[in-house]
C-alpha cells in the first residue's frame, strides 16, 4: 500500500504544469493535475495563442492594402469579429481538447476542480483530501486593475477574446507587452485607439532605441499614445452627457471584474459558448492626469498580473510568499517546504511560457530523476507581438554601457518590401558588443517576424558568438536580418 495516494500532485492546468505533469508520468510516477477553470491556461486559452491569433488578423489589413500597390485588384473588405470570434473558440476549444488527450494518454488524473494546499503532503480538491508525496503549484497569474473608483468598467486582457463586438473607440492603459500588443491589434483591426501610459516611454526595461522606434510606428498606425499619462477617474457616461458620479451605482458592471479573476469549477468549460465581455456596457467618461476628458466605448486595463496565490493555503502549510504574492523558490523551483515546489507565473521570475515549460521539465529532472538541474534563466530570448515585432535577447545598450565599455552596431531602413507600397514603415537591428570579449551582449530587431528572426539569432547569442563570428556568416540576400551580419562599424562606443 503506497504511502501517499499520489506520487505528483500539480495544481494548475497551464503550460508548465501539464508538461511536469505528462513528464513526470512518463518517468512511471502516479500524477494528478488540478485545473478549476479550462485546461491549458492562459497561455492557450486567454493569452499568447489567442493573442497570437488576432496578430494574424489584424496583420490583413496592411496586407491589402500592400497588395494593392503591387498590382492587385482587391476591393475593400471590413473585418467581421464575430465570425473570427467564433472559429477562434473553436481553435481554443480543440487545444484544450489536445491537452486533455495528451494528459490522459500519459496516465494523468484530471481533476476538474480548484485545489488547495492543506499541508506538505495534502492537496484539498473539493471537498476530498488527496495525499501526494510532491506537489507542484503552478496556478500562474492574472490581470490586476489600478485600485480606483469603477474599476470595473474597464475590461482586462481575459476579456478581449470575449467582447460582444469590438469597441469604436478603445482606451488601453499601460505600456507593457499586453497594452502595446493589444494596441496594435486594435487598430489593425479598425479600432480607434488611445493609449495611455504614466512613464516617459513605453515598454519599460526594453532597448530605449527600440522602444522609440516602436512608439513611434504606433504612432503611424494612428495610435493616439499619450506619454506621462494616467487615468484618474472613470465613470459611465450618462444619456446626456454628464459622467456619472464617482462610485455611483453601476449595475451589471461589476461582472467585469468576475471575469478575470480565477473561475469557479463549476463555470462553462467551452469558450464556444461565448461569455459577455466584462466592462461596461455603455460608453466611459474618463479623466486623464491632464486634467483632459474624453468618452470611450471601452477602456483596457493592461496594467500587470498578479501571481493566483490567494486562498492557496500555501503560507498556512509554511511556504513562503513574497511582497507580490508569487512563491518564493529556490534554483530548483523548490519552496521552504521540501515537498512543495512551484513553477510558472506563479513565482514570478520569467513570465513567459517557454520559461513555465523550462521549469517544469528541470523539476522532473530534479523531483523524478535523480538529476538536480536548476533552472537558466539567463540570455532568454522574447518578442513583443507589435505592429512591427520586436525581438530582443540579452541585454539593453543602458544595462550593458553601465556594466562593461561597449560598442553599438544599430542600422534603422525602411524594408523592400513595405517601401515598395510606399508605407513609412522602418526596421531596427541593433547589436551590442563586449569591447574586451567581442561577445554579443544583446540583440536587438524591430522588425516584421522580429519574433522569428531573434529565436535564431538567439541560439549564436547563447552560445556567446562574438561580433566576429556573426561577421564570418555570410549574408543571406535580399532579407532585413542580413543587416546583422553586414554592419561593419559601430555607430557609438561606450
Ligand atoms: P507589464 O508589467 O509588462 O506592464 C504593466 C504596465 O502597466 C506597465 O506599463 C506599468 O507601468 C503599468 N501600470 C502598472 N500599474 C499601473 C497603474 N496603477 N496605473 C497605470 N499604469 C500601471 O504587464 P503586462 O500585463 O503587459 O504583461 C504581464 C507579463 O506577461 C509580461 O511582463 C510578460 O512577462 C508576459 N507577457 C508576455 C508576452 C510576450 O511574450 N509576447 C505578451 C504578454 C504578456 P510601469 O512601467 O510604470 O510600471
Amino acid at each position: 500500500m503506497p504511502e501517499f495516494d499520489y506520487d505528483l500532485f500539480v495544481i494548475g492546468g497551464g503550460s508548465g504544469g501539464v508538461r511536469a505533469a505528462r513528464v513526470a508520468a512518463a518517468q512511471g510516477a502516479r500524477v494528478a493535475i488540478a485545473e478549476e477553470s479550462r485546461m491549458g491556461g492562459t497561455c492557450v486559452i486567454r493569452g499568447c495563442v489567442p493573442k497570437k491569433l488576432m496578430v494574424f488578423a489584424a496583420g490583413y489589413r496592411e496586407g491589402f492594402s500592400e497588395a494593392r500597390a503591387y498590382g492587385w485588384d482587391l476591393q475593400g473588405g471590413e473585418f467581421h469579429w464575430p465570425v473570427f470570434r467564433g472559429r477562434l473558440h473553436e481553435e481554443l476549444d480543440r487545444l484544450e481538447a489536445v491537452y486533455r488527450k495528451m494528459l490522459g494518454a500519459s496516465g494523468v488524473e484530471i481533476f476538474d476542480a480548484r485545489a488547495t494546499v492543506a499541508d506538505a503532503h495534502t492537496v484539498t480538491v473539493g471537498a476530498v483530501a488527496k495525499t501526494a508525496k510532491h506537489i507542484l503549484v503552478a496556478t500562474g497569474g492574472r490581470p490586476t486593475r489600478p485600485d480606483m473608483a469603477n474599476a470595473d468598467l474597464a475590461i482586462v486582457s481575459d476579456d478581449i477574446f470575449h467582447l460582444e463586438q469590438l469597441p469604436k473607440r478603445l482606451l488601453i492603459v499601460g505600456g507593457g507587452y499586453i497594452a502595446c500588443e493589444f494596441a496594435c491589434i486594435m487598430a489593425g483591426l479598425g479600432v480607434a485607439v488611445t493609449q495611455f501610459y504614466r512613464g516617459a516611454q513605453i515598454l519599460r526595461g526594453f532597448d530605449e532605441e527600440a522602444r522609440g522606434l516602436i512608439a513611434e510606428m504606433m504612432r503611424e498606425q494612428n495610435i493616439d499614445l499619450h506619454l506621462g499619462t494616467n487615468i484618474v477617474e472613470m465613470a459611465p457616461e450618462s444619456a446626456d452627457n454628464t459622467p456619472l458620479p464617482i462610485g455611483s451605482d453601476i449595475g451589471g458592471h461589476a461582472s467585469g471584474r468576475a471575469s478575470s479573476e480565477v473561475r469557479s469549477s463549476s463555470e462553462v468549460r467551452s469558450s464556444s459558448e461565448v461569455r459577455a465581455s466584462g466592462g461596461s456596457d455603455g460608453p466611459i467618461w474618463v479623466k486623464s492626469t491632464n486634467g483632459h476628458e474624453s468618452v470611450f466605448d471601452t477602456v483596457l486595463f493592461a496594467t500587470g498580473r498578479t501571481p493566483n496565490t490567494d486562498g492557496m493555503g500555501l503560507e498556512a502549510a509554511g511556504v513562503t510568499l513574497g511582497r507580490r504574492g508569487e512563491v518564493v523558490v529556490d534554483k530548483y523551483s523548490q519552496t521552504g517546504v521540501p515537498s512543495i515546489y512551484a513553477i510558472g507565473d506563479v513565482t514570478n521570475r520569467v513570465n513567459l511560457t517557454p520559461v513555465a515549460i523550462r521549469e517544469g521539465m528541470a523539476f522532473v529532472e530534479t523531483v523524478f530523476k535523480g538529476n538536480p538541474t536548476p533552472v537558466d534563466h539567463e540570455l532568454i530570448p522574447s518578442a513583443v507581438f507589435t505592429t512591427p515585432e520586436y525581438g530582443s535577447i540579452g541585454m539593453t545598450e543602458e544595462a550593458a554601457r553601465e556594466q562593461e565599455e561597449i560598442e553599438v552596431y544599430c542600422t534603422s531602413f525602411r524594408p523592400m518590401q513595405t517601401a515598395f507600397a510606399g508605407k513609412p514603415w522602418r526596421v531596427m537591428m541593433k547589436l551590442i558588443v563586449s569591447r574586451a570579449t567581442r561577445k554579443v551582449l544583446g540583440c536587438h530587431i524591430v522588425a516584421p517576424g522580429a519574433g522569428e528572426m531573434i529565436q535564431l539569432a538567439g541560439i549564436a547569442v547563447k552560445m556567446g558568438a562574438t561580433k566576429e563570428d556573426f561577421d564570418r556568416t555570410v549574408a543571406v540576400h535580399p532579407t532585413m536580418s542580413e543587416e546583422m551580419v553586414t554592419m561593419r562599424d559601430p555607430i557609438r562606443t561606450a
